[in-house]
This record gives structure tokens, sequence and C-alpha cells, in this order.
């Protein structure tokens, strides 16, 4: 019998691996799609075009039927590294307000006590040292040198964004994926994972493809399947094959931005600054430029929290949906309108003319807004399941998973990933999710 099976070859399966790595523990991960290399995608040219999922021939929709909020956009990159070979490398701690409604302990194991460094001051340094810069808010282009001096002459705390990644020359650059390291023999692919039951004799066995396949065994398990993937996993767990549909609780980002087609000239690498924390929108304030033709795209955008009363609700019965109740919506608009405040605030101290509508715009439809009339802001929302941070639903501390990220009804199953995530704040996830990978292994039996 295996000793450990990682479900899930993504950024959270990944990191679990390489801790397990690190500890000398015998493992195999098991990953539903191929190998298709482990480069990240703006490593080269010829694959950047990847980060669009409708021209990622690896995307897979989260849902069988995609509804409103995670439309058919939203989904899984099946194949060795999931995401992690997609992400931009955005590194935001979650803040503080959040965090206090975090389990004690798991907090002091982020942040650190008596001078000792947490996870999240260990993370950083351990990608700041990937980077092989001085830290992750060094610039990597003179125009973002610029733009957050600028930022912090109009009064914005500004830095260039945190990123984990690594300029590659000629505008490629890749972000930091645990997979890069990992062995090739540690890692089985077209092994989908469709059932985890409990053996009479100890152990589990891993239904592999809807039980076509054969059933593999492992005295531990840590699911990494995604968030969604996660839910459902957990579900057939703990209730089997029940008829009622049960519920668990999911949140994404909520984010609104501008953009603006500007005269000049940028380098083939985009310029990100992070421009500060906004309290009443509870939203992070990122400012990018890129280029765009023969000119230059600038995009502001206000990313924050999807709030606990807003959440999205995962329904899993004989086939999963997720949606998004009358009250969530009312406190989701109240959101969007604080971001919208932001935005227009940003304008106005940069000299900006703005074409602000209260209604919802896509980011294509403000861009092709944006490019009619040059040098005017137009203000675009992102919907929820867009962003790719789905969180939430196996909440650590909570009914299914205790404060160490085990799975309460199955002793020997651990999980990891955004899904253990209690409250998102605004930050983007990974951050949080490569430091609870190395908490929930160590916490592992
Ligand atoms: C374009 C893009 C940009 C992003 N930028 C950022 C950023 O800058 N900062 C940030 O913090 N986050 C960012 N993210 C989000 C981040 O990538 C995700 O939060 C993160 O990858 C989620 O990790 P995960 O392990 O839960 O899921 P994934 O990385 O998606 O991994 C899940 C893996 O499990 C496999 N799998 C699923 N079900 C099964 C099963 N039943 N059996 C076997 N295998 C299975 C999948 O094929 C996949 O490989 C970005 C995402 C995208 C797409």
């Amino acid at each position: 019998m295996l000793d450990t099976a990682v479900i899930g070859s993504g950024m959270a399966g990944t990191a679990v691996a390489a801790e397990l790595e690190r500890l000398g523990r015998d493992y195999i991960v098991l990953e539903a799609g191929p190998h298709q290399g482990r480069a990240h995608i703006a490593a080269d040219e010829g694959s950047a075009h990847l980060a669009d999922p409708a021209q990622d021939p690896a995307f897979t929709p989260f849902l069988a039927q995609p509804g409103t909020p995670y439309g058919p956009l939203s989904g899984y990159r099946r194949r060795v590294g999931g995401r992690s070979l997609y992400w931009r490398g955005i590194c935001l701690r979650i803040e503080d307000d959040a965090l206090r409604e975090w389990p004690a302990e798991v907090r002091r194991a982020l942040l650190g006590t008596d001078g000792e460094p947490g996870l999240y001051a260990r993370t950083e340094a351990a990608l700041k040292a990937w980077s092989g810069g001085t830290r992750l808010t060094q610039a990597r282009t003179e125009t973002e040198e610029a733009m957050a001096k600028e930022l912090a002459g109009l009064g914005y705390p500004a830095v260039p964004t945190p990123r984990a990644i690594r300029t590659l020359g000629q505008g490629r650059w890749e972000a930091y994926s645990p997979v890069t390291g990992l062995p090739s023999e540690r890692i089985r692919t077209g092994h989908r994972v469709s059932a985890v039951r409990k053996r009479a004799e100890g152990g589990y066995s891993l239904i592999l493809d809807d039980g076509d396949g054969p059933a593999l065994d492992a005295r531990h398990v840590v699911l990494c399947a995604g968030t969604v993937g996660n839910i459902e996993l957990v579900d057939g767990l703990v209730h089997g094959q029940h008829r009622e549909p049960r519920r668990y609780s999911l949140v994404d980002h909520v984010a609104c931005g501008m953009l603006v087609v500007e005269d000049g000239r940028h380098g083939a690498m985009e310029s990100s600054v992070h421009a500060g924390f906004d309290a009443p929108s509870r939203s992070n304030l990122i400012v990018e430029r890129q280029r765009h033709g023969s000119g230059v795209l600038m995009d502001a955008w206000a990313m924050g929290e999807q709030p606990p009363e807003a959440a999205s609700t995962v329904l899993v019965g004989d086939r999963t949906s997720i949606v998004l109740e009358p009250p969530a919506l009312a406190a989701l608009d109240a959101v969007r309108r604080e971001q919208r405040n932001l935005l227009r605030e940003l304008a106005r101290r940069t000299g900006l003319k703005a074409r602000f509508r209260e209604e919802y715009v896509s980011f294509d439809e403000a861009l092709a807004q944006a490019e009619a009339q040059p040098g005017t802001a137009v203000v675009y929302d992102a919907t929820i399941g867009e962003l790719d941070h789905e969180s939430g639903g196996l909440p650590l501390d909570g009914e299914h998973v205790d404060v160490a990220g085990q799975l309460r009804e199955a002793p020997g199953v651990a999980v990891a990933g955004p899904c253990l995530i209690p409250r998102a704040g605004a930050a983007n996830p990974s951050l949080t999710t490569l430091a609870l990978a190395r908490y929930v292994v160590q916490h592992m039996s």
C-alpha cells in the first residue's frame, strides 16, 4: 500500500509534495491531466496566449453545466502543474482584519510569535531566494519604478507589486511553481480520482475515472484537487450517495478596474504597482501598464474581498452547481460601489478623464471603448468566478476540517489549497496556499 497519495498536482499539490519530499516521506502525486512540460506559460512567447482559457486545450470547466457565477471560463488547467504554471506570481498577505477571524493557532503559525518568523515570512524568504532579488517588491522595469514614485507622490503607499517572478528578457518571465523541483517518478498522470473510500482494513481506496480504472490504496491521502474538486471529494467521502444536495460556502474576489489607452512606449515586460489597501472597499489597488499596439494600456484595478455575507453557495448532489443568492448580490453591489469610488479618486488625483457606468461592463467591452477613445478611462467589472481565486468551502477549524488541516471524519486524510481559507480578505490566495501547504504537512501523522 502507498504511504501517501496526493490528489492533484497544481499549486497546493506540488507544494505539499515538495514538503513531503523535504521530510523524506514516501508519496505519489496523482494528476488527472497529462504532462505538458513544466515551463510557466510566460516563459515562452509562443505559450503566453494560454492565459486565456478559451485558447488553452488544458482548460476544463469546474462545472459540468457552468452557471452565471463560475461560468464557462472558470475552471482547471488539467495538466501537471495546474494553475501554478499560469499564475502571475502576485504574493500579498491576507490583511489583519480578515486574519483576525482565523483560528488563533493558524494565525500564530502564519505570522510567527515572540520574534520567531511565521510561515508567511518563511515562504516569502523562500520565494525571494528563488527569484534572486533582494525583495519581492523589486522594480522589474523602469516604468514600474517611475509609476511607484509617481503614485507615492500622489499620496498612495505605492511599491512595485510583490511578485514571485523571474524576468527572462525580451518580455519573458516565469512565476514560481513548486512543480519544477519534483522528481518525475513521483507524478502519475492521467489519474483522475473520482472518489476516496475508507477501507475496512485501514487506509483509503482511491477510485479512478468513475470506477473504470483500477483502485489505488494509500495509508494517507492529501486532497489537492482545487477548491471545487476538494469539496466534491470530501462530500463523497463523508456523505456517500445521499440524494439531498449539501451546501458549501465559496468566495472569489470582487474586482473592478479602469482601462486607458495612452500614447507612448512601453518595453515588452508589463509593469505593476501595488498602490495600497483601501479600507472602505476592503480592496487592494493595483496599477499596471503594458504595451498595446503602438501605444500603452493602463489598467488600474481594485480587487477586494467577496464578503462572507456575499458568498456563493456550492450545491453538491447528483451534479455540482454554484449559485449566488439575492442578499449576496446586494452585498456585492455595495463593494463594487466603493471600488468605483476608489477608482474615481485615482482618476481625480492623476487628472484622468474617466467614464463611469454603474451597470456591469466586461473587460473586453471596456477595452473596445478605451481603444475608441484614447486618453479616456473606461470602467469594467470581473464576474464572480472569473479571477481563479475560488476559496473556502472547507475552512480550517470548520465543520469538516480541523485546525491542523486534517479531515475530522477520516483520520489520515488531509486537505490543502485555498479551500482551507476561513476568511479570504482582499489578497490573492497563493502566498497563503503555499504557506498553508507546509503547515498541513507538518501536522500529518
Ligand atoms: C491566469 C491566472 C493568473 C493567476 N494569478 C495569480 C496571482 O498572481 N496570485 C495568486 O495568488 N493567484 C493567482 N492565480 C490563482 C492561483 O493560480 C490558484 O489560486 C491556484 O493555482 C489554486 O491552486 P490549487 O492547487 O487549489 O488548484 P490548481 O492549481 O488548479 O491545481 C489543481 C490540480 O488538480 C488536478 N485535479 C483536479 N481534480 C482532480 C482529480 N479528481 N484527480 C486528480 N487530479 C485532479 C487538476 O488537473 C490540477 O492540476 C492565478 C490563476 C490564473 C489562472
